[in-house]
């Protein structure tokens, strides 16, 4: 259904930020499912809402300088987007990888907005980051930073961000490659910045003020979410054959689950190539990735261990031949439309986003032409932004809930955002298409805070 005021919105967009390419690609993935929802409540477009979501609030650059162990003065740019806060205060994590630019973070904070909206829990949406590369130490090749490099730079990217940022304000939290180790650094320098001991991150050590299945929650509510799709059609997880991507927080705890729940777990991957695991994997080999990438803080392609084999520089979407769910969780655009077609020629039956924008659009289109089950990461990684919520309640109640209770809010707030998407989809007349309906789901609450508030 074409609509001129998303036609018109789109355009501007892209003459404004004409070289911010995966911030255009999000934008137009969100707004050309919305024409439908925009023809029956002309109030947005007399609000300007659509022109107001595609503007972050607020967009903080700031200097970087740190010393490395060779006392060297190293400078890396940081970057805080707060893209929305109409229903609450910003809310989204931090990356840190040389690919990070303007472009990726505005995509992300973007997408942040509707998958926090959809989460039912009070939270506006951000994204922040830094070029900082942790995985290459700047003066020796092949070496990572130290731990101590990575202090540094942490308490220098948090003496920029600080003033900007605060428990009733902007909460940011991990994301690709920043982890417990980064979250405390970054939590120490605001403490002592602030003179104050607040819920300002999430993603914090149990230790202090951390939330039990915070780490596991993306993964998990990834794998919740697949299964609420899956009883749509009577069908489960149990025996079905599946292709993981990544091997960070989200991939290994996608796997784990995916195993409890009796499915086989084919694949992992990093950025030297993806390992086989022809068996399915086991809890012992999980826990060996888990260290080698977690503590030693190596790759794939020095993985050695019986029952796996290394496919070097490869994706796994098209080295294993017959599976039935596919689990992108590594990093946006990382699967293509030629995979998309290797992967429903061979019978895939459901592709649940652990990843933001992990599919190219060609791709999505292929997945949603073919009615297989197909989840947007802003639905199907929300979990973990949920319980990063359930951590801020936590914190603010100080108290700490059992497992049992954050799991099973977890499992409730997948069900729900799972549901929302799936109504709103068939409300608008496009049942069973998930991006649709989480698109739908997670804008009109936000607009509807945002038309309230006046023009602001
Ligand atoms: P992570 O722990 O840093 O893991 C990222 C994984 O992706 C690693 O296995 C990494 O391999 C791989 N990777 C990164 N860039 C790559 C490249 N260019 N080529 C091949 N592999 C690459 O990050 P994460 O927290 O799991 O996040 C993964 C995705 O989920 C991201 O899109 C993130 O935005 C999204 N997400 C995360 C959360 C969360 O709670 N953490 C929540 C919602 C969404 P190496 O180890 O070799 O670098």
């Amino acid at each position: 259904m074409s609509n001129k005021y998303i036609d018109r919105v789109l355009e501007d967009t892209i003459n404004k930020n004409a070289d911010q390419k995966e911030f255009i690609q999000a934008v137009k993935e969100v707004l050309t499912s919305l024409a439908p929802v925009l023809k029956a409540n002309p109030q947005y477009e007399e609000n300007a809402i659509l022109e107001r979501m595609v503007q972050p609030e607020r967009t903080i650059i700031f200097r970087v300088p740190w010393m490395d162990d060779k006392g060297i003065i190293r400078v890396n740019r940081g970057y805080r987007v707060q893209m929305n806060s109409a229903i609450g205060p910003y809310k989204g994590g931090l990356r840190f990888d040389p690919s990070v630019n303007l472009s990726v973070l505005k995509f992300l904070a973007f997408e942040q907005v509707f998958k926090n909206s959809l989460t039912t829990l009070p939270m506006g949406g951000g994204k922040g980051g830094s070029d900082f590369n942790p995985k290459q130490s700047p003066h020796t090749p092949g070496k990572r930073c130290s731990d101590n490099e990575v202090m540094r730079f942490c308490q220098s990217f948090m003496t920029g961000l600080y003033q900007y940022i605060g428990e009733d304000t902007d909460i940011p939290a991990g994301d690709m490659n920043v982890g417990s180790r980064e979250i405390g650094y970054l939590f120490g320098q605001y403490k002592r910045l602030a003179n104050e001991w607040t819920g300002v991150l999430t993603g914090k050590g149990l230790s202090y003020g951390g939330s039990l299945i915070r780490p596991e929650a993306t993964g998990y509510g990834d794998v919740y979410f697949a299964e609420n799709m899956l009883a749509t059609r009577g069908d489960t997880l149990e025996g079905k054959r599946c292709v993981v991507s990544g091997s960070g927080n989200v991939a290994s705890y996608a796997a784990e689950k995916l195993m409890q729940l009796g499915a086989k777990v084919l694949t992992l991957s990093d950025r030297s190539g993806s390992l086989i695991f022809p068996d399915g994997l086991t809890a012992e080999q999980l826990a060996a990735v888990m260290e080698l990438k977690n503590v030693k803080r190596g790759e794939f392609s020095e993985f050695k261990m019986a029952g796996a084999k290394f496919a070097p520089k490869k994706n796994p979407w098209q080295i294993v031949s017959k599976y039935d769910c596919a689990f992108p969780c590594s990093r946006q655009n990382e699967l293509d439309g030629k995979d998309a077609a290797f992967m429903l020629k061979n019978g895939v039956k459901l592709v649940g986003e652990g990843a933001n924008m992990p599919c190219t659009p060609d791709a999505a289109d292929a997945f949603i032409a073919a009615k297989i089950l197909y989840s947007p990461g802003k639905a199907s990684n929300a979990g973990g932004v949920a319980t990063s919520g359930l951590e801020m309640s936590q914190n603010s109640e100080r108290v700490s809930w059992t497992r049992d209770q954050v799991d099973s809010r977890l499992k409730g707030i997948m069900k729900a955002i799972h549901d929302n998407a799936y109504e709103a989809a068939a409300k608008y007349g496009k049942k069973g298409n998930y991006v649709v309906g989480a698109n739908i789901a997670g804008f009109t609450k936000v607009a509807d805070a945002m038309v309230a508030q006046g023009v602001c």
